[in-house]
């Protein structure tokens, strides 16, 4: 969890990487479905354009039938889900369902301004999904994607990434997505990290400590 240009994407897929599950990212999913001009990407567009949340019932229902399938056997990262304490009982649900208890919650802590600056620079790869930043961790090949097999492919800013739609973006977290903090620290599996000031290496190092520590990390 993290605010919008918290470093979720990033973080997630290093973690899905080191431990050998799959990166589920409602947001990535949602962007496909637009990109292919889906029934689903007409139905979410017009949100997600805007920076809202799309309604709780089409997020739900994604991860629902993403996590049946059989690579999230041994488990999966979830990236930008849930988002709403509605979502979050949801999940809840289904998990019991599938007798798999969720077992850790990342939040990663950064201040709105920064946020801010962060996104305005943020970049990503149309075709990897690869996420720089022109200003704390840019390309090696100037404006193209530097992942082997991509090179080349000119990065691109996301629609909501402009300022006044960040801004709308961090006003819909705290007000809908900030109260799941609470939801989950009384759980007992929630963990904070600190995400501010360092590069994407220095932030990882840290989330791969908490999840080593996972048992002392999460105290209710
Ligand atoms: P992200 O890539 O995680 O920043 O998500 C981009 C956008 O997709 C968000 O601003 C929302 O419009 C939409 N979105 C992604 N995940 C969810 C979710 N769990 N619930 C509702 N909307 C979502």
């Amino acid at each position: 969890m993290g605010a919008p240009g918290a470093g979720k994407g990033t973080q997630a897929k290093r973690i899905a990487d080191a431990h050998g599950v799959p990166h589920i990212s409602t947001g990535d999913i949602f962007r496909r479905h637009i990109e292919e001009d889906t029934e689903l990407g007409r139905q979410v567009k017009q949100y997600m354009d805007c920076g809202h949340l799309v309604p709780d019932e089409l997020a739900c229902a994604i991860v629902e039938r993403r996590i049946a399938r059989q690579d999230c056997a041994d488990g999966y990262v979830l990236d930008g889900f849930p988002r709403s304490v509605n979502q979050a009982q949801q999940l809840e649900r289904v998990l019991e369902l599938r007798e798999e208890p969720l077992t850790m919650v990342i939040n990663l802590l950064v201040q709105d301004e920064e946020i801010v600056e962060r996104l305005s620079a943020r970049r990503t790869c149309p075709k990897c999904g690869a996420i720089f930043n022109l200003k704390f961790n840019p390309p090696r090949n100037g404006g193209a994607c530097d992942i082997a097999g991509c090179s080349q492919v000119p990065l691109v800013q996301r629609e909501d990434d402009k300022e006044e739609t960040v801004r709308e973006r961090l006003r819909v977290y705290h007000e809908t997505t900030e109260p799941l903090l609470g939801y989950y620290s009384s759980r007992g599996v929630l963990v904070n990290v600190n995400g501010e000031g360092s590069t994407p290496g220095e932030v990882f190092e840290k989330v791969e400590e908490v999840i080593a520590n996972r048992d002392e990390a999460c105290m209710p």
